[in-house]
């Protein structure tokens, strides 16, 4: 009788062992590391609170070239699923996510996976090349819903206890983009034809201007080269000397003096402060992917209509 008592009482305690660790399993949360601002918000648009999310790259910073911390090592390693722009973003110019990823020990579409993946690439002004692609594809809002349908893709099959709720989650969000996308197109078609440009330092808006039918101009054409040197500028005003464009933009996560230089030479005001690689701070105008693209169709339709 003992002995049973005494294997009656290993049972349970097995018992509760499992049962404990189970439950542990089925509470614990998906760590998922987005590269910046911009893929964190779509994330959580997609995740709600079923993910413990880190965003790496700080709002308002640049994200081509960046130098994780401990705290985003750490994170990395640690991750069940890592979202990356791609498209020669954090992956080109000093290539920081490829080193980082390579140092966590984590594997291409395995670990980390491009949420751009299936975009049509634009590239960089006379190439064509891999490793030459223009990143800012999330700038054309039709590109922002692919962005989401991966990223829900790979949360699904990563976490599929809450798979419904990710496809839940991207339907709602994908209309609300979809709707942007439109109003967006409606609005930028009104613009005078003279005055449709868009002026900004980086030439970020190949995307942007594809989608909503708008040419662009710039100082620097992507962030990994020179910015701002005294002939971008000068190339800049020359062209701008040829054209009846009302006003310039600067973007939130670059150094704007060389924009307040172009103003100078010309006589152009700065319309307004865009948000083209960054999300606005918490609680400030722009601060989601969907705000900030409302802010810049906005503040771009207004400063190109005086
Ligand atoms: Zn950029």
């Amino acid at each position: 009788m003992k002995k049973f008592g005494l294997l009656l009482l290993v049972c349970l305690s097995l018992i509760g062992l499992f049962a404990c660790t189970s439950k542990k399993r089925a509470d614990k949360k998906l760590n998922a590391v987005a590269t910046n601002s911009i893929i964190a918000d779509i994330t959580k648009n997609i995740a709600g609170d079923k993910i413990n999310l880190h965003s790496i790259v700080p709002v308002g910073r640049d994200p081509h070239e960046y130098e994780p911390l401990a705290e985003d090592v750490k994170k990395t390693s640690q991750a069940d699923v890592i979202f990356y722009n791609g498209i020669n973003l954090e992956n080109g110019g000093q290539a920081w996510f490829t080193k980082l990823v390579k140092n966590a020990g984590k594997k291409a579409d395995k670990d980390y996976f491009a949420v751009s993946d299936g975009i049509k690439t634009i590239y960089l002004e006379g190439a064509k090349e891999k490793g030459k692609e223009d990143p800012h594809a999330w700038l054309n809002l039709e590109n922002g819903i692919i962005y989401a349908k991966n990223i829900m893709k790979r949360l699904s099959e990563k976490d599929p206890k809450n798979k419904r709720y990710y496809q839940k989650n991207f339907q709602v969000y994908s209309a609300k983009l979809e709707k942007l996308h439109q109003t967006a197109k409606e609005k930028i078609s009104r613009i005078p034809a003279e005055k449709k440009m868009i002026v900004t330092s980086e030439g970020c808006f190949k995307y942007f201007s594809q989608a909503y039918d708008i040419p662009s101009a710039y100082i620097w054409e992507i962030n990994t080269e020179e910015e701002g040197t005294p002939n971008q500028i000068k190339n800049l005003v020359e062209k701008l000397r040829k054209k009846q464009v009302p006003a310039l933009f600067v973007e939130s996560s670059v150094d704007e003096r060389p924009m307040k230089t172009v103003s100078k030479d010309t006589g152009l005001p700065i319309a307004a402060k865009i948000f083209t690689d960054s999300i606005a701070k918490k609680g400030q105008a722009g601060d989601s992917y969907y705000a900030m693209m409302k802010w810049n169709i906005d503040k771009i339709t207004a400063g190109l209509s005086q």
